[in-house]
């Protein structure tokens, strides 16, 4: 679901979806403010342009391998997932508790 969503807003710049809520957070954990969004006649969230072309530039410190974590999404059994508030990213964090 998480990637589906990455893809659609790093892509299309739209998501469909059933499972508003879940959208929701997603949209959250990168940033993205949902009363930037908007529901077209279908039901489809809709993300502005604005944002998504925000979202394609990657931020400085990311671009220097410094993200920004603010909580793991989720833990494989080995390593601890996350997204990076700034750019979006899907990260993982390595054993001194870096993400990359
Ligand atoms: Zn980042």
């Amino acid at each position: 679901m998480m990637e589906e969503i990455q893809e659609a807003i790093r892509h299309l710049g739209w998501v469909r979806s059933s499972n508003n809520e879940k959208v929701i957070r997603a949209l959250l954990r990168v940033g993205i403010k949902p009363e930037n969004c908007f529901m077209d006649q279908e039901d489809n969230l809709i993300i502005p342009c604005k944002e998504i072309q925000r979202k394609k530039q990657t931020p400085f410190f990311c671009k220097i391998g410094w993200h920004k974590v603010k909580e793991a999404t989720e833990f494989d059994g080995a390593s601890l997932h996350g997204i990076c508030m700034r750019c979006g990213k899907e990260l993982m964090q390595d054993s001194q508790g870096n993400w990359f």
